[in-house]
C-alpha cells in the first residue's frame, strides 16, 4: 500500500509556471529533458504557445495572410482536380463555378433579381461558356480568380461576358463602374451620374445621397444648386 502511494507521489512534477503539482500525464513530452517531461504543464504550455502565436501573428499579420494565400493557390489545383468533393468544397475550392452559372443566370433568368440590368438590357455570354467544356472554357478565358476580394467585371459595359471583355477585378474598382453605369435622365438628356456630376459640379456622392438616402427626385437632385460656402 505505502509503495503505491510512493510511486504516485513520484508520478508527479512541479510546474515551473503555475508552481502546482500535477500528474505526469498532465506534462507534454520533451526528450531533451532529464525527466523526458516539459518544464511547464499542458495548459500553461498552451496558454504560453496562444500568447506568443498571438504576440507573432500580431507583428507578422501581412505576411501569414500572404503564406496562406499561397498555400491555398499552390493546393487548388489538386484540390479541384478530385473526382469527389461535397457540393460546399467544391464551392469553396472553385468559386468560379458559381460565378459563372450566377452570370449565366443574370444574362437568362428573368426571375433573377439582377436579369433587369443584364439580360434585360441585352448583355449576354458566350456561347463557349455553355456545354461540357464551358467552365474549361471560361478559366481559359479570364482565369482562376485572384482572391475572395475579386469579382468578374466586364471591360466594356455595353458589351456582354466575352473573352477579352472580362476580368477580375477588386470590388473598389467594380463600385467606380457601377457609378458609370447608373444612368441618370435629366432635361431631356441621359448621361451617367458621374458625368452629371463632372458637368454640374456637384459631388457623386452628394447626388447619390440625394437620390438613395433624401428620396429626392432626379430632378431636384440634379437641379438643387450648393448653398453658397458650403
Ligand atoms: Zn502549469
Amino acid at each position: 500500500m505505502s509503495k503505491i502511494v510512493k510511486l504516485e507521489a513520484e508520478n508527479v512534477k512541479r510546474c515551473a509556471c503555475c508552481k502546482q503539482l500535477k500528474d505526469w500525464r498532465y506534462f507534454h513530452a520533451d526528450s531533451s529533458r532529464s525527466d523526458g517531461l516539459c518544464v511547464y504543464c499542458k495548459s500553461c504550455a498552451s496558454k504560453k504557445g496562444k500568447k506568443a502565436w498571438a504576440k507573432y501573428a500580431k507583428a507578422n499579420r501581412k505576411a501569414i495572410c500572404e503564406r496562406g494565400r499561397n498555400r491555398y493557390a499552390e493546393n487548388r489545383e489538386s484540390i479541384c482536380a478530385k473526382k469527389y468533393l461535397s457540393d460546399a468544397k467544391r464551392r469553396k475550392a472553385e468559386p468560379e463555378r458559381y460565378i459563372l452559372s450566377q452570370l449565366k443566370q443574370r444574362c437568362t433568368n428573368p426571375k433573377h433579381k439582377s436579369y433587369q440590368t443584364y439580360g434585360g438590357r441585352g448583355i449576354s455570354y458566350s456561347p463557349t461558356f455553355d456545354g461540357a467544356n464551358g467552365f474549361a472554357n471560361f478559366i481559359a478565358a479570364v482565369g482562376r480568380r485572384p482572391s475572395n476580394k475579386h469579382s468578374i467585371d466586364r471591360i466594356d459595359n455595353e458589351k456582354g461576358y466575352f473573352p477579352g471583355n472580362i476580368r477580375w477585378v477588386l470590388a473598389s474598382v467594380q463600385g467606380r463602374n457601377r457609378n458609370n453605369n447608373r444612368m441618370l435622365t435629366f432635361q431631356g438628356k441621359k448621361q451617367c451620374l458621374e458625368d452629371w456630376a463632372n458637368e454640374l459640379g456637384i459631388s457623386r456622392s452628394l447626388i447619390r445621397a440625394r437620390i438613395d438616402r433624401l428620396g429626392w427626385s432626379v430632378e431636384k437632385a440634379l437641379s438643387t444648386q450648393l448653398r453658397k460656402g458650403a
